[in-house]
């Protein structure tokens, strides 16, 4: 069996865009629209010798109480669920925001191997800014560019090679 990594994250971080990097594939629906894809999307990927499936995920709202949000929130549920190991996206531009916080409180205690990237970080290497997301209590923040493909092949290695 291939490992399955999830991508969680609130909307417009980039999931979808990196959903398409790491597949290779333009399945996802990439939008500037936040929460446009309301369902998830399987794709299979390979970084060098790694090969993975990927399920992109709508945007995860926890306390989404209704309607298209709550199904969004529980097919996030579902994902995590079947996933191996979670990358969670934050954007690295907008900063720490407190639905990040609200999801890596969610992704704790479900206890399941979690990695954090910090998208749209090209030109950020080094950057203080992304010092802030230690306070997730998730550990080191991985700067990526889903964009333009920086940092996404360690992403995948850090992400698979402890599975
Ligand atoms: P999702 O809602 O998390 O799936 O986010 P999308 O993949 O739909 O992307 C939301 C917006 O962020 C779009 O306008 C993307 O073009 C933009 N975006 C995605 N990745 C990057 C990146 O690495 N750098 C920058 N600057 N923008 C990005
Ligand atoms: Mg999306």
């Amino acid at each position: 069996m291939k490992p399955v990594i999830a991508l969680v994250g609130r909307p417009n971080v980039g999931k979808s865009t990196l959903f398409n990097r790491l597949t290779k594939t333009r399945d996802a629906i990439v939008a500037d629209f936040a929460g446009l894809t309301r369902d998830r999307h399987y794709g299979h990927g390979r970084q060098g010798k790694l090969e993975y499936i990927v399920i992109d995920t709508g945007g995860f709202e926890p306390d989404a109480g209704s309607g298209i949000y709550r199904e969004m929130a529980r097919q996030t549920q579902q994902a995590v669920a079947e996933a191996d190991v979670v990358l969670f996206v934050v954007d690295a531009r907008a900063g720490l925001s407190a639905q990040d916080h609200e999801i890596a409180n969610y992704l704790r205690r479900l206890g399941k191997p979690c990695v954090l990237a910090g998208n749209k970080a090209e030109g950020m290497q080094g950057s203080a800014q992304l010092a802030e997301f230690y306070e997730l209590g998730l550990g080191e923040v991985f700067p990526v560019s889903a964009a333009h493909g920086q940092g996404v092949r360690g992403l995948v290695e850090h992400a698979l090679q402890p599975l």
